[in-house]
């Protein structure tokens, strides 16, 4: 189950607060050293912690004695908000171009779940809004992308776009697009290539893309199980690209949550989405308060 240590350990620390009449500076600071433990066991970044723990903290030593919350049911109020507040407050939707077709750029490093994820965003695009999306197999250095993209589109009934492997995916974004413009089809995601690491060729190339396709939304596409490495990742791909947002997978997994807690805050994009499976209806608009009191418990 993911988050089960961060949430059981602070349930521990909250708990401990239950029936205290009155808490004192004194219980404040040391549910503040639970809860800093909690989250960097959890694989959240040190200094997204120390604030979240500094915020946090000010405000239970500070709060308003005359409230109908026992002092430990505040301190729990406090801190789901400011989980909330950390993943960003509100739901990020995507952006809507107000001439379609939109333009989805999806980006990621291979294995994250990229291509999955553009399937799954397709058919959450037609199902929940009724619209006709194109998919954009640009990722030619692995044949089997492709291949993949295209078994996806039969799986969903859905056009899928493709120019081969030999054609640069720059030229396959442009033609996609008018592709998408003549056939009048709403949304256009384009899956691009993914290396094994970070690499200054693989960014060149998807700057180029992203300058042809005018993206209305570029989303990063990462895997929730590799907590900091995923945050290392958003913040590496963010500098070049500027992206708009972040869709997290494999929350279904034992992740920790150090990534869904700690990705907003260092790079301040959003996530978006979050996937729940392998399934292709396995994704989920993300919620920051949901997900707080799914912390909580
Ligand atoms: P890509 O290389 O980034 O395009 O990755 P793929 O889309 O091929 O996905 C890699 C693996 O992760 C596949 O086995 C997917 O089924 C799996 N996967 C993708 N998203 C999720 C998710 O949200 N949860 C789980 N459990 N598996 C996922």
């Amino acid at each position: 189950m993911a988050f089960e240590g961060l949430s059981e350990r602070l349930q521990n620390t909250i708990q401990r607060m239950r029936g205290k009449g009155k808490i004192s500076e004194a219980d404040v600071k040391e549910m503040m050293r639970e809860v800093r433990l909690a989250l960097l066991e959890a694989d959240v970044n040190f200094k997204v912690v120390k604030n979240f723990v500094k915020t946090v903290g000010e405000r239970a030593i500070g709060q308003d004695v005359m409230s109908s919350l026992t002092p430990g049911q505040q301190v729990v109020k406090i801190v789901n908000e400011e989980l909330t507040d950390l993943m960003g407050g509100e739901e990020s939707k995507l952006t809507m171009s107000t001439q379609p077709p939109t333009v989805l750029m999806m980006v990621g490093l291979q294995g994250a779940g990229k291509t999955t994820t553009t399937g799954k965003l397709a058919s959450l695009l037609r199902k929940k809004y009724n619209k006709k999306p194109l998919l954009v197999a640009a990722d030619v250095y692995r044949p089997a992308a492709i291949q993949q993209l295209e078994t996806l589109g039969k799986q969903l009934d859905m056009p899928v776009f493709s120019m081969g492997d030999q054609v640069s995916p720059v030229e396959i974004a442009k033609k996609a697009i008018e592709h998408a413009k003549a056939e009048h089809l709403d949304y256009v995601l384009i899956d691009t290539a993914g290396r094994l690491h970070v690499d200054e060729a693989l960014m060149t190339e998807l700057v180029e893309v992203k300058e042809i396709a005018k993206p209305d939304d570029i989303l990063l596409v990462v895997d929730a199980m590799t907590g900091q490495d995923a945050v290392n990742v958003a913040q590496n791909f963010n500098e070049t690209l500027e992206l708009t947002g972040v869709v997290l997978t494999k929350l279904d997994g034992d992740t920790r949550g150090g990534a869904a807690l700690s990705i907003r805050s260092v790079t301040g994009k959003p996530i978006k989405f979050v996937g729940m499976g392998e399934k292709l209806d396995a994704l989920e608009p993300f919620h920051p308060d949901r997900m707080a009191s799914r912390i909580l418990g």
